[in-house]
């Protein structure tokens, strides 16, 4: 027990201390943005409803158990399902993050995206951290069926992006699905200075070779 509760305050310390990282970086504004992480014990830390990820008390982030019901702690955010989902399908991750970080969402708006992988391998950190991307259409927040489209894709994908929304990435710790949105938005925004130009990004057998080591 006793260490079961040392590891739920390291992890509520750490999702503060993150969650204000992203937020000082202008990754999500607002109240936007959520972040999640699965204890040991299957219960699921997530950051509140309406709350700011820059400005996280740990004491009060909601706790859930695997289903996110309701434990203690604030109400946990609207968007609780897109964690549950991807906890679901990954049983290896133990954190989730979802922003509605600016390139990201710019590009999960274009027209001519491809809805299998969104972005083009432009670098190796990127294929390694991300991987694929496939789109998930729009849904109305709040539109259930949204949960089940991103089940269908979260057994093959750690990262996902929600249509005209944001991203939704997983990992074995959250260290690991920070730096993966963030190599996710930060290849975003390559892709849009990039645009109108002609550009060679890694061929499908360079990415493949990543892929296989990764
Ligand atoms: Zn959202």
């Amino acid at each position: 027990m006793t260490e079961i509760l040392s590891e739920a305050t390291r992890q509520r310390d750490l999702i503060a201390k993150v969650g204000k990282s992203i937020f000082d970086r202008g990754l999500t504004a607002g109240s936007t943005g959520n972040i999640s992480v699965r204890l040991s014990d299957g219960t699921l830390l997530m950051t509140p409803t309406n709350a700011s990820l820059g400005d996280l008390d740990p004491g009060r982030l909601s706790l859930t158990d695997a289903d996110g019901k309701y434990i203690s702690g604030d109400k946990p955010t609207k968007e609780a399902f897109l964690h549950s989902c991807m906890y679901c399908e990954r049983s290896a991750d133990h954190a989730v993050v979802h922003l509605h970080s600016t390139h990201a969402v710019a590009v999960s708006v274009l027209a001519d995206a491809d809805p299998r992988d969104v972005l083009p391998p432009l670098t190796a950190y990127y294929v390694m951290r991300v991987g694929r991307l496939p789109l998930i259409p729009y849904f109305a927040p709040g539109d259930q069926d949204l949960a089940l489209a991103v089940k269908a894709e979260a057994g093959k994908h750690h990262a996902v992006l929600l249509a005209n929304h944001g991203p939704v990435v997983s990992g074995a710790t959250l260290r690991d699905a920070q730096y993966a949105t963030e190599e996710l938005e930060e290849t975003a925004r390559l892709f849009l200075m990039l645009d109108g130009r002609p550009i060679r990004p890694l061929t499908a057998e360079q990415a493949e070779k990543l892929r296989r080591k990764g």
